[in-house]
Formats: structure tokens, C-alpha cells, sequence
């Protein structure tokens, strides 16, 4: 077990019927909304996703998390009970991307930025001063917060 599990939480979260339950011990990402196909149709909507890095990401429940490999790229994990969408993970990427919408708030969190707006859905608009990206890249790498 990595030293900083011995910290305590900076965030924590989890699914909708409580199957899996997790907490960060370590910074966070600002949040990305991701717009693309794959991602709305994994989470429902719009994917908005933190991210931490795996040392610093305990799960419980974690033989509740099925994994789907939509591509060789990436795979997103979810509740096996609930069905809530969780996490997605790279080889790429050294952090795990959590969904912000399963954390406890108060989060500390600000969304930081679209991306893949190209393919957003056609029945909302982004009215927002964030930046906008059309194609981007999932695991994007923005400063972490400081805790
Ligand atoms: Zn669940
Ligand atoms: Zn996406």
C-alpha cells in the first residue's frame, strides 16, 4: 500500500448504489468535459471527467467495477450493479480519469475546458467561456490543483 493511503482523502466519491466508493489522497485535475461520441454514449451525456493519479486512487468495492474496451486505446469503467459510469484509463495515461459527477462535493473543482466539441450532441449548446476544442485528446494533461 503506497505511503500517502496513510493522508487523508481529498476527495471522494462513488457510484449510484454505493457498490463502489472511492477517495483520492493526492491532487486533482480540473475537470474536462469531453464531448465525443464514445464518451456520450458511455456516460449518457457529457463525459466530465477529473483525473488523479492510480497511486493515489483507493477503490472499494473494486470487484464491482466491469471494464469495457471500446478500443485498444482506452478502457472506462463502470458499476456492475448501478450501471454508473466511473473511470477511464489509457496505458498513455500515468492517472485515472474519474467522473466528476460521482464526486462528493464540495469538489474544489472548476471546469476547465471542452474538447472534442466537433462531435458534441445536437441538442445543447456551449454558451460558456471555457475554451473549446473540436478534436482534442482524452487524458489531456492540465495543472493539477493544489491541495
Ligand atoms: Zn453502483
Ligand atoms: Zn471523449
Amino acid at each position: 500500500m503506497p505511503e500517502s493511503n496513510d493522508a487523508p482523502p481529498r476527495a471522494s466519491g462513488q457510484c449510484l448504489c454505493g457498490a463502489v466508493r472511492y477517495e483520492v489522497r493526492g491532487p486533482l485535475r480540473p475537470v474536462i468535459a469531453c464531448h465525443c461520441t464514445e464518451c456520450r454514449r458511455f456516460s449518457g451525456g457529457i463525459w466530465t471527467a477529473t483525473a488523479a493519479r492510480r497511486e493515489h486512487l483507493t477503490i472499494h468495492g473494486e470487484e464491482n467495477v466491469r471494464w469495457y474496451a471500446y478500443s485498444d486505446r482506452a478502457r472506462r469503467g463502470f458499476c456492475s450493479t448501478c450501471g454508473a459510469s466511473l473511470f477511464f484509463s489509457a496505458p498513455a495515461m500515468p492517472h485515472m480519469a474519474i467522473a466528476a459527477g460521482t464526486l462528493n462535493k464540495p469538489t474544489g473543482l472548476k471546469l476547465a475546458v471542452h474538447i472534442f466539441t466537433a462531435e458534441a450532441g445536437d441538442y445543447y449548446l456551449l454558451t460558456d467561456d471555457l475554451p473549446k476544442i473540436t478534436d482534442g485528446q482524452h487524458g489531456l494533461s492540465i495543472p493539477e490543483d493544489r491541495v
